[in-house]
């Protein structure tokens, strides 16, 4: 007898491994491994959650009217050309599957976001892996990989885990570059930490442009990770095709009703960002005094830091030293980064805490 037989291409997928929430034996332990909002959640998100649960016998609303046209309103976009998703993750899947298929490529460079591959291999597409420039994204690289099988590019600026970014003039050279026909995905789960000025066009270009999907969550800034909640904006056919393969009621009651009272939560958000920008540079500080131990902090435009280890104490030893203490943070190898942790910015006691551990660990 045979038993049925998943297609090779699923077999090929290497399954995600999400970022670590215990300790044997700590006594306090410290979760910097899944970049999470350290200050919470904002208390009108918290309280419009609550409230939704007297309803737990209805569907929610399949539509997402409300939420679509609040994120339109506040970002100034046309709320029928918004797609909700379970988290972006879920976006991130959809584009694969309505653009590509077995025979097809898909593009993104290495050290990008780990979901780009199991969502390429999903559906039976080839995952195509440009080479780096130290880190950060090479265009040039990226483009040179383009064939005519290339049917979707997954960028993730700033990029996960090595929190590099890309400037508006480079997002706009890589969009040139691409034939029209080729989806490029800009996926902007941290764009909320950047500073005003900062912003690298690619909302413009998922405004304009009829191949750009743009993709944001409520996972980090806005502190909903829990609900799962994300959400994109492209031209009206992407978003047709993509409302096609979405699972018919994918945001929550209470996700939809907690991201809705999230974006009214500016002070919260701007409050995560200052408390971001400043506890970042001060960590990469710290880092940089442990130059001589052969550490150095990759500069970080998210909400957190790669710390590559080329010294004596290697990030593995570092990784169980640290959750030895109480630290969680993420180490990569599954990722090509056997060298890097990927440390989440945390609380002042979080970031003191933990860059204590590290000079014991490396100068002991
Ligand atoms: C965290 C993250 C996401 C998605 O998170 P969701 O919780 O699924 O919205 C998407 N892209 C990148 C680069 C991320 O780091």
């Amino acid at each position: 007898m045979t038993a049925p037989q998943p297609k090779p291409w699923i077999m090929g997928i290497a399954p995600y491994v999400p970022g670590r929430s215990t300790v044997d034996g700590a006594a306090k332990v410290t979760k910097l491994s899944s970049n999470e909002n350290p200050l919470g959640t904002p208390q009108a998100a918290r309280e419009a959650f609550e409230t939704a649960h007297r309803s737990l016998e209805r569907y929610p609303d399949a539509a997402a009217a409300e939420l679509r046209e609040k994120i339109a309103a506040h970002y100034g976009l046309d709320p029928a050309r918004v797609i909700y998703g379970t988290g972006s993750d879920e976006i991130l899947h959809l584009a694969a599957g309505a653009y590509a298929g077995p025979g097809d490529e898909i593009l993104y460079v290495r050290y990008g976001f780990a979901v780009y591959d199991i969502a390429a291999r999903r559906v039976g597409a080839t995952p195509v892996i440009a080479p780096d420039k130290d880190h950060a994204t090479d265009i040039d690289a990226l483009l040179a990989c383009v064939t005519e099988k290339t049917r979707v590019v997954f960028v993730a600026n700033p990029n996960n885990p090595t929190g590099t970014f890309m400037p508006h003039a480079d997002v706009m050279r890589l969009h040139a570059g691409l034939p029209s026909d080729v989806l490029l995905v800009l996926d902007q789960a941290y764009a909320e930490y950047l500073d005003a000025g900062e912003d690298d066009g690619g909302m413009e270009l998922a405004i304009d442009a009829p191949n750009v999907l743009v993709t944001r969550t409520f996972s980090k800034i806005y502190g909903l990770a829990a609900e799962r909640i994300g959400w994109g904006y492209a031209s009206a056919p992407i978003i047709d095709a993509l409302h096609r393969i979405r699972a018919p009621f994918n945001v929550t009651t209470a996700g939809q009703s907690a991201a809705i009272a999230a974006l009214d939560s500016q002070d919260f958000v701007v409050a995560s960002r200052e408390h971001n920008t400043t506890w970042r540079a001060w960590f990469e500080d710290q880092i940089a005094g442990m130059g001589n131990a052969g550490l150095r902090a990759v500069p970080s435009k998210a909400n957190f830091s790669l710390v590559l280890f080329e010294g004596r104490v290697t990030a593995e030893m570092a990784y169980h030293a640290l959750m030895e203490r109480g630290y969680i943070v993420r180490w990569l190898p599954g990722q090509g980064l056997p060298n890097g942790l990927r440390i989440t910015i945390g609380t002042e006691e979080d970031m003191r805490g933990i860059a204590d551990a590290l000079r014991e660990i490396v100068g002991g």
